[in-house]
């Protein structure tokens, strides 16, 4: 199976209270590609300009990631600014540069046409309606968002969600979004737009699935469910865990038979997982030197850690 990615390839200039990184590659297609290409095979929609080199492409090659719809545009890649404070779960944007964005339309390449799984990662809704409408027939359509387009992009977003089986955000996105300061009601007024799925994350404390009629063929026997996050004595760069956790999760759905929900609770496992990985070092240095074996044996830590016996 298939995942087609559409998103933010980009670069990042990043301060935490851990160090500066500028111009690092990023870019939420990128790291939601990178994650998932552990699981299954990923393609990638995006544009950048002439400051993207065969090296950079060489980071997703590398993974196995089909690279066929990155576009080269002239001008410069989209660029993104962003600090870290003492409360590390909460980025401050100080530059959105769009760049290439500002002018994309998103084409999808012949050999792109079979996939079933179709992620919109973080970037302007009105492209990830324009990707979701000329892939009528997938299995599956997740997305993501962020503050900048839910207060700036209302109209557009709202239109993206009508068609997706599952929402991922983090929780001050969905607070905001479902205009509500209690999560489970906010949750409520998201599903009432469109998801069938809901899946908020916590950032260091893990992510809740708020499950609805429809989440499930075989229908739901809970509305909620909890998965935990990694306690680390450490994180250098939180940048890349949303999309590192949705790479996770929706590879390990698309590595599957069967959408159950028993596979989708080991998929926001899985999510959790790569979500801890990608924090320990700069943008994609954690993830670009991950192995299969690391994966594994923190998945079983995980476990683990959530595990209680029967009496
Ligand atoms: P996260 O996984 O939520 O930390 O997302 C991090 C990535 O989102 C960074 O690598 C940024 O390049 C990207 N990003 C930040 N702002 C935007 C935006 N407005 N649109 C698309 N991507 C963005």
């Amino acid at each position: 199976m298939s995942i087609l990615v559409v998103g933010s390839v980009a670069f990042d200039s990043i301060q935490t209270p851990h160090g500066t990184v500028d111009r690092c590659l990023g870019g939420a297609a990128t790291h939601f590609a990178l994650a998932a290409s552990f699981f299954t095979k990923v393609r990638v929609i995006g544009v950048v300009g002439e400051d993207f080199t065969a090296q950079h492409e060489a980071v997703f090659r590398a993974r196995g990631i089909d690279t066929e719809g990155i576009e080269h545009s002239a001008g410069n890649s989209f660029h993104w600014t962003g600090e870290y404070r003492e409360n590390l779960s909460e980025a401050h944007t100080l530059r959105t540069d769009l760049n290439v964005f500002e002018r994309f339309q998103p084409k999808i390449p012949a050999s792109y046409r079979d996939s079933d799984f179709l992620f919109l990662a973080n970037i302007d809704p009105a492209l990830q309606q324009q990707v979701r409408q000329q892939m009528p027939r997938v299995r599956l359509v997740c997305g993501d968002t962020m503050n900048y387009w839910i207060t700036g992009h209302r109209e557009n977003l709202q239109a993206v969600m009508k068609g997706l089986d599952v929402l991922l955000i983090n929780d001050g996105e969905a607070k905001l979004l479902g205009d509500d300061a209690n999560l489970v009601r906010a949750a409520g007024r998201i599903m009432e737009m469109g998801p069938k799925t809901l899946i908020v994350k916590h950032g260091e404390y893990g992510a809740t699935a708020f499950f609805g009629d429809h989440s499930f063929p075989s229908g739901v026997h809970n509305r909620f469910f909890r998965a935990p996050a990694m306690p680390l004595a450490e994180v250098v760069d939180p940048t890349g865990a949303g999309d590192s956790f949705a790479g996770g999760f929706f590879g390990h759905l698309a590595s599957q038979p069967e959408i159950t929900p028993a596979q989708f609770k080991r998929a926001m496992f899985y999510g959790g997982v790569m979500g801890s990985f990608a924090v320990e070092r700069f943008g994609t240095e954690r993830i670009q030197a991950l192995t299969r074996e690391e994966i594994d044996q923190r998945f079983a830590s995980f476990q683990e850690l959530s595990h209680l016996d029967a009496e």
